[in-house]
C-alpha cells in the first residue's frame, strides 16, 4: 500500500476513518480519569515501527485504547474549565479542512478560505459593533490571540514614541486585573514587559477609575502600552466595565485589548448583550469559537479595529516571502505571530453558513438559561453559598463547611462514577467550586443530578 495514492486499500482506510468519525459524533464517550503512561504502554505497546501497523490495527489502537483515555469535552456534564461543544457541521467540516491540503497563510494560497474566514470574523466584529475597517485572523487560541494583540499594541506605542522623538521607555507595561487570564502574564513574560495590576471592585469587576489609577501609579521610566479588559473572566464569568475602561484608555492614549476568549460569544445573546456596552471602542478583541461558539479545537478569532497596525507589527520579511508581501490582498499571516497557518476558522464558518446566526443566538441563550437555573438551585440550597451573581454561564459556589480536600474528594468521586467532570477553584483565598456551561446539550437535569451529590448540611465529601 502506497502512502500517497488513493488505491483500494487507502480508500478502504479513508472510509473506516470517516465511519469512525460519524459514529463518534453520534455518541457520548464516557468521562473517566486518565490512565498512567505505564498503563497505556501496557495496553498499546509501541506503535511506531519500520513497516507500520496497517490501517485497521492503527485505527483499532486509537478507538480501543487512545480515544477512551481522553476526556470528551463535548460531554454534557463536562463542567470544568471551559469545555467545547462543536456543532455537527463544524466537526464534519474539520475533516474537509484537514483533507484539502490548503494553507491559510496567504491570499495567494487560500483566497477562497480566507474570504470565508473573513466573513466569519466580520460576524464577530459586527457583534461588537466594530468599525468597517476591522479585521484580523483566526489563531490557535486565546493565548496566541492575546500575545499577538499585545505585540501589535506595543509596536504601535513604540512607533508613536519614536515619531514624537521620545525614544524607547526604560520599561513597557500592560495594565490588567488579577482576574485577567493567566495568558496575559504569559504574554508579558514572552514580550519582556511588566504587568501593572489594577484593583477590581467589590463585584470582582475591573473599572475605568482603577485603570486610570494604575496608569497614573506606574513607576518612573515605565510606559503603559495597553490595558487588558476581560469580557467574561474565566473563573467567575464577570464582564469588566468596558465602556469606563475605554474612557480611561482614551484619556491616556493607551490601546484597549478586550479578552473575550470565553465570554465574547455571549455578545450574540440579547439577554446579556448590554454587559458588553462600549466594546465597539476596542483596539483589539479576542473571542474563542472553540469555547462557546461550537467550533472544534483549535480556533480563536483575533480582530483589530485598525488591522494595518497589526500588519506592520507582524509581517515577516525574507527573500522567499517578498512575492507574497502585498497589502492589496488579505494575508492572515500578517496579523498574528504565525506564518504557516491551518485555515482553522473554516469549520466555524461552515457551521455558521449551514445553521445561520439565529441558531447560535438560541444555543447560547439556552446555556445562559441553564446557568440561571443552576444559580437558583444554589441559592435555594441552605448548604450552598453563591459566591457572585453570575453574569454569563459560570456559576461559582461553596458547600458550607467544606475545605479544599472535600471538594477534591467530591470531584474525584463524580469522575470515578463517570457522572461529571468538575474541578475545584479558588476564590478570595479559599477553595470553591465553579461550573461553566457552554454546551447546549447540558440540561438543568444534569446540574440537578450533580448538585444533588453535594449532600445535606453537616455532611462531608468522604
Ligand atoms: C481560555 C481563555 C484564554 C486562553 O485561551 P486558549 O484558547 O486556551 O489559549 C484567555 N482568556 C480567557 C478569558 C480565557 O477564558
Amino acid at each position: 500500500m502506497g502512502m500517497h495514492d488513493l488505491d483500494a486499500e487507502n480508500e478502504d482506510l479513508v472510509r473506516k476513518v470517516i465511519d469512525y468519525a460519524l459514529e463518534r459524533l453520534g455518541s457520548d464517550s464516557p468521562l473517566s480519569s486518565p490512565p498512567s503512561a505505564e498503563e497505556l504502554q501496557a495496553l498499546v505497546g509501541n506503535t511506531i515501527t519500520p513497516t507500520g501497523l496497517g490501517g485497521t490495527e492503527a485505527l483499532r489502537t486509537f478507538a480501543d485504547h487512545l480515544a477512551p483515555a481522553c476526556m470528551p469535552t463535548d460531554h454534557p456534564r463536562y463542567l470544568a474549565f471551559v469545555a467545547g461543544a462543536p456543532t455537527m457541521a463544524a466537526s464534519a467540516f474539520d475533516l474537509v479542512v484537514g483533507s484539502s491540503s490548503l494553507c491559510g497563510s496567504t491570499w495567494l494560497d487560500g483566497a477562497g478560505m480566507v474570504f470565508a474566514e473573513n466573513q466569519a470574523l466580520r460576524w464577530i466584529a459586527d457583534l461588537a459593533d466594530m468599525p468597517d475597517s476591522a479585521g484580523g485572523c483566526f489563531v490557535t487560541g486565546g493565548t496566541m490571540g492575546n500575545l499577538s494583540a499585545l505585540v501589535t499594541a506595543r509596536h504601535d506605542a513604540d512607533r508613536r514614541r519614536m515619531d514624537a522623538g521620545s525614544g524607547h521607555p526604560q520599561r513597557w507595561a500592560v495594565v490588567a486585573a488579577e482576574s485577567a487570564h493567566s495568558s496575559i502574564d504569559s504574554a508579558a513574560g514572552v514580550m519582556g514587559v511588566d504587568v501593572l495590576l489594577a484593583a477590581v471592585d467589590a463585584g470582582e469587576r475591573l473599572r475605568g477609575d482603577a485603570v486610570a489609577a494604575a496608569i497614573a501609579a506606574r513607576p518612573a521610566g515605565t510606559e503603559v502600552f495597553a490595558v487588558v479588559a476581560t469580557a467574561g473572566t474565566t473563573n467567575l464569568g464577570i464582564v469588566d466595565d468596558i465602556d469606563g475602561i475605554a474612557d480611561a484608555c482614551a484619556e491616556s492614549g493607551v490601546w484597549l485589548h478586550v479578552d473575550g476568549a470565553y465570554g465574547g460569544a455571549a455578545m450574540a445573546a440579547p439577554s446579556v448583550r448590554h454587559r458588553f456596552d462600549g466594546i465597539h471602542r476596542v483596539d483589539s478583541l479576542v473571542v474563542d469559537p472553540h469555547k462557546w461558539l461550537f467550533s472544534p479545537f483549535d480556533c480563536a478569532a483575533l480582530v483589530y479595529a485598525n488591522p494595518a497596525l497589526a500588519r506592520v507589527a507582524h509581517t515577516q520579511h525574507a527573500g522567499y516571502l517578498e512575492p507574497i508581501i502585498d497589502d492589496s490582498v488579505w494575508n492572515p499571516c500578517d496579523y498574528a505571530n504565525v506564518l504557516t497557518r491551518r485555515a482553522r476558522g473554516m469549520p466555524f464558518w461552515f457551521s455558521l453558513a449551514v445553521y445561520g446566526t439565529d441558531a447560535y443566538t438560541e444555543a447560547i441563550e439556552h446555556t445562559l438559561e441553564v446557568a440561571r437555573a443552576t444559580r437558583d438551585m444554589v441559592v435555594a440550597a441552605d448548604h450552598l453559598e453563591l459566591l457572585v451573581e453570575p453574569e454569563l454561564s459560570v456559576v461559582a459556589f461553596r458547600r458550607r463547611g467544606w475545605g479544599q480536600a472535600d471538594y477534591q474528594t467530591w470531584c474525584d468521586r463524580l469522575l470515578a462514577a463517570g457522572t461529571a467532570l468538575l474541578t475545584p477553584t479558588t476564590f478570595d483565598g479559599g477553595a470553591a467550586m465553579r461550573v461553566c456551561i457552554v454546551n447546549p446539550r447540558t440540561t438543568v437535569g444534569d446540574l440537578q443530578e450533580v448538585l444533588a451529590t453535594l449532600g445535606g448540611a453537616g455532611d462531608h465529601a468522604a
